[in-house]
């Protein structure tokens, strides 16, 4: 038996009951790796020793008949934007390539405390900046479906590991969709919890007021378990929620009766791939047959929320990234004179698309622009917040597909970062409002591409989209079919 394709909620069931030890289960997994990384990328760092160590801890305590969390002894991978302590973290920039960070983020912490197996670090657009992972400095990552096409991203490394097996859960993070598109891409689970939901310290900033961290899993209930494990508040972030947060597995219940979906016209653009149209559309029958009832609502101010997160993100991003100057933060290039030396550094260092979102970012932010740009776009944010605060009012979760094609080509769109920016259309617009959001997937292209199906919570009610990420699930299979890469067992 492999157990590589397994949910960490059975990997976690076997445990208990003795049917695998956690270094066999990580034995197995390290194999996969053995054998597909090669043709996939996933990972920027592996720390296959140290693996091996904590799942043999964890086995230790089961000998003794100890209990054991959710996480004990089951893999998985952390996005390289999260900081890890005695352990490189790099974003993807030549600009980190040797920090090795001396603390834990706040998710860490709460990770470690279940005693799960850390395989490594995964690979992502520079700085989270990216919709396709073409962007790290590094390497590309490919995605499990199809080894010609990108992964997504930025958390394409966490999605890919998820899909090809070569971890059992990962941790993203999610700016204006690079957790759940990555999810859809790759045809696994993501969550973006609702903004403060998660605590942001020691996640390395892309943009502060957009950022969440999240997970990516093979089905609905790891992701509830997942976020159980990581929500709460936290002293060290003071935008995190001091709301209490629920027992998310309590949602992972079959019921959408009555529950009254809202399908915005908005989001059913020109330029969405038919095929990812007709699959969402299926589900959201899927839904009606369930008992839901289905309600068209409109979004207005969507046509303006790409503009908008395009000037926002790149404002707090050229803010954020001023840290990397050669002294406080960054590799330092030397040079005749300090000015020089920050020069140097930070052209050389910085990838293409990093600075061209700190130029975007300084421009919209300087003296002469700030209220053409900047100030004018946290008004079209408040508006596009007020869109969902009135559609709510109707509806208990949103509907839409999670991006409007399936994954394309490597190398086929990053020399267009405009078409790459319109990529992000059903995605940025929750980050904007700070909603929760998951992406299920929800069919497959006449290419056996993976789609993915969005759905959009209220703020704070993650507990609402798991239950109707789980019951759809429960309909169908998309979720137990591994991607079909090489490497046999
Ligand atoms: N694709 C979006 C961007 O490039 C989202 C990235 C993210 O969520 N980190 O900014």
């Amino acid at each position: 038996m492999r157990y590589f394709d397994q949910p960490a909620h059975v990997l976690h069931d076997m445990l208990k009951q003795k049917e695998i030890s956690a270094v066999e289960l990580t034995q197995d997994v390290l194999k996969r790796i053995d054998e597909v990384e090669g043709s996939v990328g996933a990972y920027l760092t592996l720390t296959k020793e140290a693996a091996l160590e904590q799942a043999g801890k964890v086995d230790e305590k089961l000998a003794k008949g100890e209990e054991i969390p959710f996480l004990a002894g089951i893999p998985g991978a952390i996005k390289d934007n999260i900081c890890t302590k005695g352990i490189k973290t790099t974003c993807a920039s030549k600009i980190l390539e040797h920090f090795i960070p001396p603390y834990d983020a706040t998710v860490m912490t709460k990770l470690k405390a279940e005693s799960p197996v850390l395989l490594g670090k995964t690979n992502l657009d520079e700085f989270a900046m990216g919709g396709s992972t073409e962007n790290s400095a590094y390497h590309v990552t490919r995605n499990p479906w199809n080894t010609d096409d990108v992964p997504g991203g930025s958390s394409g490394g966490s999605a890919a590991a998820v899909a090809a097996g070569t971890a059992i859960w990962a941790l993203g993070s999610d700016t204006g969709g690079s957790i759940r598109q990555p999810a859809s891409f790759c045809g696994v689970v993501g969550l973006k919890p609702t903004y403060g939901r998660v605590s942001r310290y020691g996640l390395v900033a892309y943009a502060s007021s957009l950022d969440q961290i999240g997970p990516l899993t093979r089905d609905v209930a790891d992701a509830a378990h997942l976020l159980n494990v990581i929500s709460g508040h936290d002293d060290m972030d003071a935008t995190s929620s001091a709301t209490v947060v629920p027992d998310f597995t309590a949602s992972l219940r079959e019921d959408v009766k009555g529950l009254k979906i809202g399908l915005p016209k908005e989001y059913f653009t020109k330029g969405m791939d038919p095929e990812v149209e007709r699959a969402v559309r299926a589900a959201i029958e899927t839904y009606r047959s369930l008992g839901a009832e289905v309600i068209e609502i409109s979004l207005p101010h969507t046509e303006y929320a790409i503009s908008t997160y395009y000037l926002i993100a790149p404002a707090e991003a050229a803010t954020n990234l001023q840290r990397y100057d050669g002294v406080s933060y960054g590799e330092r290039v030397e040079g005749s004179d300090l000015v020089e030396m920050m020069t140097n550094t930070r052209t050389e260092k910085f990838g293409e698309e990093v600075k061209r979102r700190i130029m975007i970012g300084n421009y919209a932010l300087s003296a002469g622009y700030y209220d053409a740009y900047y100030l004018k776009a946290l008004k079209v944010r408040t508006l596009i917040q007020q869109d969902y605060t009135e559609a709510f009012s109707r509806v208990d979760v949103i509907m839409c597909p999670t991006a409007p094609t399936t994954a394309y080509p490597i190398g086929s769109m990053i020399s267009d970062p405009l078409q790459m920016y319109l990529q992000d259309i059903c995605t940025v617009p929750l980050n904007l409002a700070g909603l929760p959001g998951i992406s299920i997937p929800c069919g497959r292209s006449s290419q056996g591409m993976p789609i993915g199906l969005q759905i959009i919570g209220k703020a704070l009610d993650e507990e609402t989209i798991l239950r109707a990420a789980y019951t759809y699930e429960q309909s169908q299979d998309y979720h137990k079919e591994m991607a079909p890469l090489g490497g046999k067992h």
